[in-house]
């Protein structure tokens, strides 16, 4: 049997793009979850969809960038 190492919640049918730097697509088993690398965690499938069209104004990203700098 297969064991999905991450819960359904992160779990994405198709590989998702955003245009955050932070933002890292992972694969497992041939599904996809989006990983956030400012908040050093998976991001549920819910948030995904923001992080893909929205990312320009995300509080994280910018406070990262800034700190980066
Ligand atoms: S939560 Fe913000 S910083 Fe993290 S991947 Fe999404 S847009 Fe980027």
């Amino acid at each position: 049997m297969t064991r999905l190492v991450y819960p359904k919640i992160y779990v994405l049918s198709r590989r998702p793009s955003s245009g955050c730097k932070y933002f890292e697509v992972r694969e497992t088993e041939g599904m996809y979850y989006a990983y956030c690398k400012v908040l050093d965690r998976p991001l549920p499938k819910t948030v995904v969809p923001k992080c893909e069209k929205l990312w320009e104004g995300c509080p994280f990203r910018r406070l990262a960038a800034r700190m980066e700098e």
